[in-house]
């Protein structure tokens, strides 16, 4: 597997010949690391393309959960963005301004599945989305199984035109502010990207000064123009981690 052909094939997604997960996309799957759990177990419905996997059971259960439960127009659901794909089926609408966290992915899925060097996303609550139209019009792939059934963690595409919706996690969903209509800078600033990650996977060099994580945020090393004083914060960090674990006797 080192020649450079079967290196381009094992970047198509549909090309593999064996059912056993890469390494890479193991690794990839760990972007949405929150809490393990994950509830149905359910019976799944394959004879209808909106019921698939374990995460989607009933006929349209799934639409009454977060993130895909649509609100009633009476609800408190506060307006600060709207946003909507590419051909317009598919619609939504977010109550929170401010992104809990703004990053750009470099790692090899991402690049592959947005067809771009890499991905701009913005974290959410599941609870921060009202889906306006074509919520039923959507469709999903899981990265780690090639599958398109409907198991978290999983990619979220509008089934017309395929344009990328969001990245549903256990507990959070990741946005494409692409998709975000953002009017102010104000608005824009808020969404600004926070850090890089997955760097050592990158394609092209993007100097900005911002921190760059060599795979996960926060789990693993701040690399090339990161800003020297979060270098040290996070060699203080663990030079403090390593110290308390000598003296718990934790260390081998
Ligand atoms: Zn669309
Ligand atoms: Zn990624």
């Amino acid at each position: 597997m080192t020649t450079p052909a079967s290196r381009t094939l094992r970047r198509l997604p549909f090309t593999a010949t064996t059912s056993r997960p890469l390494a890479r996309l193991t690794l990839v799957n760990s972007h949405f690391q929150t809490s393990p759990f994950s509830t149905s177990t359910k019976m799944s419905h394959p004879s209808h393309p909106q019921s698939r996997g374990s995460e989607t059971s009933g006929l349209s259960e799934w639409k009454q959960r977060a993130p895909y439960r649509v609100h009633e127009a009476q609800e408190n659901f506060p307006v600060k963005y709207e946003a909507n794909c590419h051909c317009g089926k598919v619609s939504y609408q977010l109550s929170r301004r401010e992104p809990l966290d703004s990053k750009l992915c470099h790692c090899t899925t991402c690049q592959t599945q947005h067809a771009a060097p890499f991905q701009w996303a913005a974290i959410f609550h599941k609870t921060d989305i009202n889906f306006t139209n074509g919520h039923h019009d959507l469709e999903w792939y899981d990265p780690t199984d090639k599958s398109i059934e409907h198991k978290l963690p999983c990619k979220v595409r509008c089934s017309y035109c395929h344009s990328p919706i969001m990245d549903e996690g256990r507990n959070m969903i990741l946005l494409f502010p692409s998709l975000v209509h953002l009017k102010t800078d104000e608005d824009k600033a808020l969404f600004k990207p926070r850090c890089h990650m997955f760097y050592g996977q990158r394609v092209m060099d993007i100097p900005d000064g911002l921190p760059k994580w060599s795979g996960l945020s926060d789990s693993s090393d701040l690399i090339e123009d990161s800003p020297p004083e979060k270098v040290r914060e996070l060699e203080r960090k663990r030079e403090q981690e390593r110290k308390e674990k000598f003296e718990k006797g934790e260390n081998e």
